[in-house]
């Protein structure tokens, strides 16, 4: 294997590509969006990255955000008609760090061809698979929950649930009242309504906190339908906190939004899909990340498992040598990450 094509530009398939370009693989990365459209678009996901997935970035010499600020604990707190019922809070051994998908994947995408990497701005369709096939050793698919990613079969036996679990929201801010003694991902349970975790992070516009909303559907959490505007938004999160978590209100109170787009709802129902896709040709393509391997947020894994599945399949890529590319290998290289993720 001497070229590698990798469909989506996000932690999987530019860490991965960023990897093999440094073992001297020609590498061909497809985004549907360019790097400043990333960098002006809507916050992606809350990114919480601990240090077990940050080691893999700074392996590759790929983590320019030390001064992102740190995430040093863990809190949990059970929280029943707005009284803390219980709490714990720990440090963690070494910090975690959130960075803006919009700073961290544009940043990414110019390292990448700087290394030799060719970026194609292209939203893959599966031609476009068959071409990538035509001209390289192997073709991945990174492509987070895009389209394309659903060729891919779902995996009933791995996939228990078929609709959402829960309705998501984001909001990015500045002005929340830092946690003492520490910063933390403080992480609420409200039982019957769903949960909220709050924690640091580095924006755009410089250090922030991210807050993450998990609501039961159908419930008092999930009202996100009814938000027009960014400041709606902000009301919203702002209505849940000050009559679910009065603890977390005190906090927050005072906050404004990051941004405009630093704002999110959606949901989606976790899936696990089958890792190999067979093309109208009969070649075969390999998934990673989410595309193939989607959780909730509620786990605040996906970038983290991104990021090992990256590292995992360099190593699997790089030990397979020029030995041809065949299921059986794609099959075992992917069951290397399903361990790992515990699929
Ligand atoms: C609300 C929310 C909060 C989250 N919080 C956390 C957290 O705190 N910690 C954590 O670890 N994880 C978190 N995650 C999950 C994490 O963001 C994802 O698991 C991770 O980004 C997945 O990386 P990926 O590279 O597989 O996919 P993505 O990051 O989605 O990247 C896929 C890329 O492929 C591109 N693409 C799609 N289709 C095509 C196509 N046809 N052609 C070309 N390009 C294409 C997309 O535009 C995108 O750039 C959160 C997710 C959400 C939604």
């Amino acid at each position: 294997m001497r070229k590698i094509g990798i469909v989506g530009a996000g932690q999987a398939g530019l860490q991965l590509g960023l990897g093999l370009l440094q073992d001297g693989y020609e590498v061909v990365l497809v985004s549907n969006q360019t790097a400043d459209q990333i960098a002006r678009g809507r916050v992606t996901s809350s990114q919480c990255m601990f240090d077990r997935a940050l080691a893999n970035e700074r392996a590759l010499g790929i983590d320019f955000w030390q001064d992102a600020p740190p995430v040093e604990g863990i809190q949990f707190a059970l929280v029943q008609d707005g009284t803390t019922a219980l709490r714990w809070s720990s440090r963690l051994d070494k910090p975690a760090r959130s960075v803006d998908q919009r700073v961290k994947m544009p940043r990414w995408m110019d390292e990448f061809e700087r290394a030799g990497g060719e970026l194609r701005i292209l939203d893959a369709g599966l031609d476009d698979l068959e071409a990538l096939h035509r001209e390289c050793d192997l073709v991945i698919v990174a492509s987070g929950k895009g389209e394309i990613g659903k060729l891919f079969q779902r995996d009933g036996e791995r996939s228990p649930f078929d609709k959402p679990q829960r309705a998501l929201a984001l909001t990015y801010v500045h002005g929340m009242k830092p946690r003492a003694p520490h910063s933390a991902v403080n992480f609420n349970l409200v039982p019957g309504i769903g949960e909220y975790f709050v924690f640091p992070a580095l924006t755009l516009s410089g250090p922030c906190e991210i807050m993450v909303f998990e609501g039961l559907p159908g419930g008092p959490m999930d009202r996100w339908g009814d938000v027009r505007t960014p400041q709606e938004h902000l009301a919203e999160s702002l209505r849940i906190l000050r009559q679910y978590v009065p603890a977390e209100y005190e906090r927050a109170k005072d906050v404004v939004l990051t941004d405009d787009l630093g704002v999110l709802s959606g949901r989606f129902p976790p899936t696990v899909r089958k890792p190999i896709l067979t093309l109208p040709s009969g070649a075969l393509a390999l998934g990673m990340g989410d595309s193939v391997c989607l959780n909730d947020p509620i786990t605040g894994q996906g970038a983290n498992n991104a990021s090992h599945c990256a590292a995992l399949y360099r190593d699997a890529i790089v030990e397979h040598g020029d030995r041809p590319v065949d299921g059986a290998f794609l099959q075992a290289t992917f069951e290397h990450y399903s361990a790992f993720a515990s699929i």
